[in-house]
C-alpha cells in the first residue's frame, strides 16, 4: 500500500509533486490545501490540476483521522480520540484559555498532541506507559490533531504542546517535521516560540534540539532529582541519569539561550518529601528552569496519590524562597480521564 499523503513533510511533498512532473508551486499549493484549509479530501483541491489529484490520491492517499470519542470537562477541557488510518487509535487533548492573546485579542487555545501509539518509556505513573509502544506517528497525523481541535473549537490552535501520548525524541524527524508544518505561514502558523516539545529526558534528542534553529520550547518531564526515586518512576529514563540530563540540558542553555519547563508531578510520601524538594533546588542549580508542580491524577489500579494541596504550596513558596521560578499547574480535565492514555485505555 502507498504511504499517505500525512507522511510526507515540506521537502517530501516538494520531491512527491516534482516526481509527478509538476512545477513546484504545486507543492506549496498542495500543503496549503493539506494544513492551511485542513481538506479532507483530493476533490476539494480545485486549483490543482485533475490528473495531479488523480496521480496523488493513487501514489499517497490522503486519510485524515476519525474522530470517534469525545469529552467535555467541566473545565471546558475537550479531550479527544481519533483513529487513524491503520485503525490505531491516540489521545489529543484542546485546552481552551480565557485569557486573551494580546497580539490578536482573541481566546487562546492549546492543543496537546501525541507523538506515538502508545509509549516504551514505561512510566509507572502513566496509563500511556503500561500500554507499551506501538508505531510512531507521522508528520500529518500529529498536525492533523492539531486542525481536528481547531476546527472542533471553531477558533486557531494558538499554542501547541507535544506532551500527549509517547516519547516525542523517540520519534524526532516527524515531530520536528509537523512543527515546521504547524509553524508555516500557509500552514496554521503557530509561532515556534507558542510550540512546546516534552521530553522524558532523552538526552541525544535534547543535544540535536539545540541546534535547531527554531525558537520552538524545551520541557522535560522530571518527576524526581533523586536517581534512585526517578529510576522507580520512571524506569524507561534510567539509561540517561540525572547527571546527563543536566550536562545536556546545560549544553541547551549554553547553545540557545532558552529557558528549560520542569514537569514535576507531586505524589504524595513518594517525591514530596524534604529530601526530595532539596534534591530538586540543587538540581535547578545553574539552570534558567521554571518548574510547574503538577498534582497526580489518580490512575486506575495504580497506588500513587496526589500529594495535598498545603504540600503543592509549601514547595512552591519553598523553592521560590530558593531562586527557583515555580508555578502551580491545575490539572484540566481530571474529570474526563485527564491523565495521558486514560480515556483512551477506558475506551479500549
Ligand atoms: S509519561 Fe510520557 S514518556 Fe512516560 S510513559 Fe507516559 S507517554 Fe511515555
Amino acid at each position: 500500500m502507498s504511504a499517505g499523503i500525512d507522511t510526507y513533510n515540506i521537502q517530501g511533498l516538494e520531491e512527491l509533486v516534482a516526481g509527478l512532473g509538476q512545477p513546484r508551486f504545486r507543492a506549496m499549493q498542495l500543503f496549503e490545501w493539506l494544513y492551511g484549509h485542513g481538506a479532507v479530501s483530493y476533490d476539494q483541491m480545485t486549483n490543482l490540476p485533475a490528473v495531479l489529484r488523480e496521480e496523488l490520491a493513487r501514489v499517497a492517499p490522503l486519510q485524515v483521522p476519525e474522530l470517534v470519542d469525545k469529552r467535555i470537562s467541566a473545565d471546558g477541557t475537550h479531550k479527544y480520540i481519533m483513529q487513524l488510518a491503520d485503525g490505531a487509535l491516540v489521545e489529543t487533548v484542546g485546552i481552551p484559555n480565557d485569557t486573551q492573546d494580546a497580539a490578536e485579542g482573541v481566546g487562546r487555545l492549546s492543543v496537546c498532541v501525541s507523538s506515538q501509539v502508545g509509549c516504551a518509556m514505561a512510566c509507572r505513573f502513566c496509563a500511556t506507559g503500561q500500554e507499551g509502544f506501538t508505531r510512531n506517528l507521522t508528520p500529518g497525523e500529529m498536525a492533523w490533531q492539531v486542525l481536528c481541535v481547531a476546527r472542533d473549537f471553531d477558533m486557531r490552535a494558538s499554542n501547541v504542546v507535544i506532551m500527549g501520548q509517547g516519547e516525542p525524541f523517540l520519534n524526532y524527524d516527524a515531530v520536528l517535521s509537523a512543527l515546521r508544518i504547524l509553524n508555516h505561514p500557509k500552514g496554521p502558523g503557530i509561532g515556534a516560540r507558542h510550540m512546546t516539545l516534552s521530553t522524558c529526558g532523552i538526552t541525544k534528542g535534547i543535544e540535536r534540539f539545540s541546534t535547531e534553529d527554531e525558537q520552538f520550547r524545551l520541557a522535560v518531564s522530571l518527576h524526581s532529582a533523586q536517581q534512585n526515586v526517578r529510576n522507580e518512576l520512571m524506569p524507561g529514563c534510567a539509561s540517561a541519569p540525572l547527571k546527563a540530563l543536566k550536562n545536556a540540558l546545560l549544553g541547551y542553555q549554553a547553545q540557545t539561550g532558552r529557558r528549560v519547563s520542569f514537569e514535576y508531578l507531586l505524589i504524595d510520601s513518594v517525591n514530596d518529601g524534604a529530601d526530595a524538594q532539596a534534591a530538586l533546588i540543587a538540581y535547578c542549580a545553574g539552570l534558567k528552569a521554571h518548574v510547574n508542580l503538577l498534582p497526580i491524577n489518580a490512575v486506575e489500579g495504580s497506588s500513587y496519590k496526589p500529594a495535598t494541596k498545603a504540600r503543592m504550596h509549601e514547595w512552591e513558596q519553598a523553592l521560590a524562597a530558593a531562586g527557583v521560578e515555580t508555578s502551580i499547574r491545575t490539572s484540566r480535565g481530571a474529570d474526563i480521564a485527564g491523565a495521558c492514555g486514560q480515556l483512551k485505555n477506558s475506551r479500549e
